[in-house]
């Protein structure tokens, strides 16, 4: 994709700070941190989004994404971490190019999400977009 700006990360055209790679898989310091020390885990080769990138990519993406949250537990002592994953511009996604956020986290890094829960109308309602989407399943 020439026009991706993770594709040309990955093909040294646009410079980022690396913190760990493999044939698959870039991983590197995301330039607007969120809490410092926050890591972007990439595929080298081009997906986008989620439910079209192959099993096999996302389990060795997930697994990357594993090894770098304990290294940044080791590292700097966070006492936790999100791993966030966004799939279109409705999710607040402005990279199209799959990816997954590492963010440590600390008892008191002062950050909070907006992360307002919200009702069912009624248990019906909720039932039925369970329904919905378990019917849609592929095996
Ligand atoms: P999204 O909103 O798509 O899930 O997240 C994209 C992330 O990429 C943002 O957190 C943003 O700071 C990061 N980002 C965008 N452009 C660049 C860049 O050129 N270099 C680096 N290192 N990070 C970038
Ligand atoms: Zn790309």
């Amino acid at each position: 994709m020439s026009d991706c700006i993770f594709c040309k990360i990955v093909a040294g055209e646009i410079p980022c700070t690396r913190v760990y790679e493999d044939d698959q898989t870039l991983v590197f310091m995301d330039i607007g941190p969120i809490i410092k020390g926050h890591m972007l885990v990439i595929p080298k080769q081009h997906h986008d989004p989620i439910t079209e990138t192959p099993d096999d990519v996302l389990g060795h993406l997930i697994a990357v994404v594993k090894k770098i949250a304990a290294a940044q537990k080791k590292a700097l002592k966070c006492d936790g971490c999100n791993i966030i994953q966004n799939n279109g511009v409705c999710s607040g996604q402005a990279v199209p190019h799959l990816h997954f956020h590492v963010i440590p986290r600390f008892e008191k890094d002062g950050h909070t999400w907006n992360w307002a829960a919200k009702k069912y109308d009624d248990m019906q309602e909720m039932k039925q977009l369970a329904e919905a989407v378990a019917s849609a399943l592929t095996p």
